[in-house]
């Protein structure tokens, strides 16, 4: 810091000093016309500064530049370094509350709520990037204008005049699907924050959680209601022959075993979905599951059916060998339902850098594409009398897609109407060991 008074003193003393020479050299007259000239000088020098400081003051379009200072004479060198120093000061706060504030927008923005905050007359001061997404808007170009002219919903305009607007609003979009929360909360006096959150996913959770529940209802109470009525029937004729006795008997065990078979697929999904990942660390042969499976699918056709083993790479399995043999016994088991009699199924194996194919081929009478996508979802049937008949629960191809989904692979699924169906397990071959090209016929 320079000091103020020193340098003042200074330059008064020199004008005096050379005044008083002139006097005593050339006569007071001189002195004191030295003396003027040298405080008009001093005067003329602080007239210049304070008119640049003036002019640097009213700078006008943006901030003064500190740098258009000029380094200062006498007292006003500590004028300007001061300014200098204050000048400093100030940016530096400024840039550390523009890091906070970027800091802040960079939280607000990884947060999964939307919030914008209104002023005391409900106009859009600030939102975040989801709320943006929520209703489309815009930070920069939305701020200032009144919220009921951006977010048109009726609801909303309804809700945001509420005096109590504690419980949350839902709205949905039914073109979009979105459903969101939203609530409105009051801050500092008059001024207001409205906070919207995704709820679509839950909704749609929901809304299958209810649905599966009256399906699952619905399986079982088909089967119920057969054998309660049977029972009925056998308890009011006891009298009954024992030839119709044996034919209501095998129809009632025919039903309960539907049932056990529901309820056994509903275990296993629901297994399949809160148990671990399958471990890498358990490895079995791919020809010993696809085997095992052939066979029963051998046993179940009694047959009627030619089925067939093409070739089969030689490669062990990293995964879940109960699970993937269970998932092939269900597609095996569709082939031999779904294929009238004398069709033909085979199975085959191939193995690339990319994956492990393993897939069942019928001849039977394929699949509109429009049912295709749908073919996974519990209790989804194209035919639904043919799928009980058959002694279907409806649940086979979901099972599958969530055995395949947890050793990291998926369900590819070919089929046209009339001409067969292929249902093949991709693999990933990460999980495939001891890969040899030789093929099993
Ligand atoms: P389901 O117990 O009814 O067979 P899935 O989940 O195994 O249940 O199969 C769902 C639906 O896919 C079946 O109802 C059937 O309509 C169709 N489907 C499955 N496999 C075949 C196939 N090989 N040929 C024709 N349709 C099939």
């Amino acid at each position: 810091m320079i000091s103020f008074w020193p340098p003042v003193f200074v330059r008064l003393t020199i004008v005096l000093v050379v005044a008083l020479v002139a006097g005593v050299a050339f006569g007071a007259n001189f002195g004191y016309l030295a003396a003027i000239a040298g405080l008009l000088l001093l005067i003329g020098l602080h007239l210049y500064y304070l008119r640049k400081v003036m002019g640097w003051l009213a700078t006008s379009g943006g901030e003064p530049d500190i740098a258009e200072l000029p380094a200062g004479y006498g007292a006003w060198a500590g004028v300007f370094l001061a300014l200098r120093q204050r000048e400093r000061r100030e940016r530096d706060q400024q840039a550390e509350l523009e890091r906070m504030l970027h800091r802040f927008m960079e939280a607000t923005s990884a947060l999964p709520d939307g919030i914008i905050i209104l002023d005391a007359s409900d106009r859009v001061e600030w939102c975040n990037a989801r709320a943006s997404e929520h209703f489309n808007l815009s930070a920069e170009r939305d701020r200032g204008f009144f919220v009921s002219n951006l977010i048109r919903r009726p609801a909303f305009i309804e809700y945001l005049g509420r005096v109590d607007a504690t419980e949350p609003l839902i709205l949905s979009d039914e073109t979009s699907g979105l459903v969101l929360s939203v609530q409105v909360l009051p801050f500092q006096d008059l001024r207001r924050i409205v906070l919207s959150r995704d709820i679509s996913q839950l909704r749609r959770v929901e809304a299958m959680r209810q649905d599966f529940i009256a399906n699952v209802s619905h399986e079982l109470r088909t089967p119920l209601t057969v054998v309660a009525g049977f029972l009925e029937h056998l308890v009011d004729m006891p009298d009954m022959p024992r030839a119709e006795r044996a034919r209501i008997e095998a129809l009632m065990l025919d039903q309960s075993r539907r049932m056990r078979r529901l309820i056994d697929d509903l275990l296993t999904l629901s297994k399949l979905e809160t148990q671990d990942a399958p471990s890498l660390t358990e490895a079995f042969s791919v020809k010993s599951v696809v085997d095992e499976a052939v066979s029963e699918a051998r046993v179940l056709s009694a047959g009627r059916h030619s089925i067939v083993l093409r070739e089969l790479p030689e490669a062990e399995f990293h995964g879940a060998h109960e699970e993937i043999g269970s998932a092939l016994e269900n597609l095996l088991s569709n082939a031999v339902r779904y294929t009238p009699e004398g069709g033909k199924i085979e199975v085959r194996g191939a193995l690339d850098a990319d994956a492990l194919r393993l897939s069942v081929t019928d001849t039977g009478p394929g699949i509109a594409a429009e049912h295709i996508p749908r073919l996974t979802e519990r209790f989804y049937r194209v035919d639904k009398s043919r799928s009980r008949e058959t002694g279907g629960t409806g649940l086979g191809l979901a099972i599958v897609k969530h055995v395949l989904a947890r050793h990291g692979g998926h369900l590819d699924i070919r089929s046209e109407p009339m001409h067969g169906s292929t249902f093949t397990m991709v693999l990933p071959a990460a999980r495939v060991s001891a890969l040899a090209a030789d093929a099993v016929q």
